[in-house]
């Protein structure tokens, strides 16, 4: 029996109605806040393409994340820029690295933050490859001992999590084994198991000054083409031990995100990444678009896909927004 028994219309008539059947809501528990750790002291440094997010050195960095803190966020993930890149990103896997120092500041004095570490090597690597580069190719499986290396060293260093991010073939299950070998079977995996070779990466580049020296990275990121694809890479990383499955980016991913959520019910993590941050914000200065609300929308948008948790730059605005709301 159709209309006019049926009035979809009834539920919507005021706020209050809306309230009581909207089926998605955000809280700042859904959001995890990335940062970018560079040497210096009192280094707070705009990224141009990304306003209201910045370079910080380790000092300003806790200032930072006891304000996402007070905000209710419940968790940094953390980028280096190190002091200097080499061949080998040996920075990335020393004690004394940017990262691991951040990790050690932020855990002594927000003890509270959840403090992920993102491990990868184009960061560290003066070529700007996510591993070891041997003719011209990124060697998957020497890039996996250096990967469980830099892991293991973000545990010492006190990280509550480590977030694989390099797409290596088997890189899970290596991370995983050295973690247990070297007494952190309690760290969670939170891996990047869907990450596609996207456009939407831009304006990171420019904040972690990563951008690949040559070639891209479409010999290891997935061709943003393949959903099916997609569905075995994660399969994959959840059989090697991933505690997390990320897809990234989200946006032009949502479908790959229910198709996530809906097959393997595991906590599903999306990176709303810094092209679809820049978009929203440079519409929104332009006065094209109301930014608040189109960035409310968007962050609703991947919850609904299937998200549990979503990386983003919008972490605090929308935490503010949540909170007047
Ligand atoms: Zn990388």
């Amino acid at each position: 029996m159709g209309f006019p028994v049926h009035r979809m219309r009834r539920l919507r008539r005021n706020e209050t109605l809306r309230r009581m059947v909207r089926e998605t809501a955000l809280t700042p528990d859904d959001f995890i806040y990335p940062l970018f750790v560079q040497p210096g002291e009192g280094v707070r440094e705009e990224i141009p393409s990304m306003p209201g997010n910045y370079r910080l050195s380790i000092d300003k960095l806790i200032e930072e994340c006891e304000e996402v803190r007070s905000l209710g966020i419940p968790a940094v993930i953390l980028f280096g820029i190190p002091e200097k890149k080499d061949s080998q990103g040996s920075e990335g896997v020393s004690d004394e690295g940017i990262i691991q120092r951040a990790v050690r500041a932020v855990k002594e004095s927000v003890r509270d933050l959840v403090v992920i570490t993102d491990v990868c090597f184009c960061e560290y690597t003066d070529h700007g490859h996510c591993g070891c580069v041997i003719d011209n190719d990124v060697d998957n499986d020497t890039t996996l001992e250096w990967l469980a290396k830099m892991a293991v060293s973000h545990a010492r260093a006190g990280a509550d999590m480590v977030a694989p991010s390099d797409m290596m073939d088997g890189r899970v299950a290596a991370i995983r084994r050295a973690l247990d070998e070297n007494g952190y079977s309690h760290i969670p995996i939170m891996s990047y198991a869907a990450k596609f070779a996207s456009a939407y990466y831009g304006p990171f580049r420019d904040a972690a000054d990563s951008a690949p020296q040559f070639g891209d990275r479409r010999s290891y990121q997935m061709d943003p083409a393949n959903g099916n694809e997609a569905i075995r890479e994660v399969e994959l990383d959840i059989e090697e031990g991933a505690d997390i499955v990320m897809v990234k980016p989200a946006l032009a991913y949502l479908d790959i995100i229910r198709r996530v959520k809906d097959r393997f019910g595991l906590p599903v993590a999306a990176y709303n990444v810094s092209g679809e941050f820049a978009m929203i914000k440079a519409a929104g200065r332009l006065g094209w678009i109301d930014e608040d609300r189109v960035m409310m929308e968007t962050l609703l948008s991947i919850k609904r896909a299937g998200a549990d948790l979503i990386l983003t730059y919008f972490a605090k605005d929308a935490a503010k927004m949540l909170q007047v709301l």
